[in-house]
């Protein structure tokens, strides 16, 4: 088995950073800590931090930084990614955030910080078209929809789009994304923690390249 990792993905919705997360999680035998999906979780529940969560989500705005903070922090001290590591996805999307992060992971720290960079137009094109299975999640798409009558083939879900997938909202994200997130990137590079790879490329060639990433930097360290 290999030695885990502590990672963090960056990429604007429709990156394709779902599938890479799926995957890494599988070959790292890692979690993979969605922020995005644990709200979901939580207002699918209605839980209190549900409710809370929604009033942003819905608007296409970011959950404030206290309490996503507060959530991670909880996450992160179970036994599974206290062990062997984690992918972060969804979180942090500031600086502020990726200082307390750091706080939270000593004495220890990241290995990597990966960048899945693709063209707004490109995303734009792909959110468009993505559909998504109410009840379990699974991916799907216009051009590769379920078998039958968009009922999910592995559940029988109603497939449907997601309301932040729809175009008001996307834009919105995607200029909150920019915005927040252009001084993460610059404070990670700084850091000598970043790797920028080309998420325009097919799904299994990005997969490789990221996996690549991390093997040279855990070898790297290895020998030092
Ligand atoms: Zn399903």
């Amino acid at each position: 088995m290999s030695a885990g990792v502590r990672l963090v993905i960056l990429g604007k919705q429709g990156a394709g950073k779902g599938t890479q997360c799926v995957q890494l999680s599988r070959h790292y035998v890692v979690p993979h800590i969605s922020t995005g999906d644990m709200f979901r979780a939580a207002m699918k529940s209605g839980t209190q931090m549900g409710l809370l969560a929604r009033t942003f989500v819905d608007d296409g705005q970011l959950v404030p930084d206290e309490v996503v903070i507060g959530i991670i922090a909880e996450r992160l001290s179970d036994k599974d990614a206290r062990g062997r590591g984690f992918i972060l996805d969804g979180f942090p999307r500031t600086v502020h955030q990726a200082q307390a992060l750091s706080e939270l992971l000593l004495p220890g720290r990241l290995d990597i910080v990966i960048d899945l960079a693709v063209d707004t137009a490109l995303v734009l094109e792909r959110l468009a078209s993505r559909r998504v299975c109410s009840s379990c999640g699974h991916n799907y798409s216009v051009q590769k929809p379920p078998k039958f009558n968009w009922n999910c083939d592995h559940c029988g879900g109603e497939v449907v789009q997601r309301p932040d997938d729809k175009s008001e909202a996307i834009q919105t994200r995607l200029d909150l994304y920019e915005s927040q997130t252009s001084p993460l990137i610059e404070h990670y590079c700084n850091e000598g923690l970043l790797e920028t790879m080309d998420g325009a490329k097919p799904m299994d060639e990005v997969f490789t390249d990221i996996v690549n990433a991390i093997d040279a930097r855990q070898a790297a360290r290895s020998r030092s």
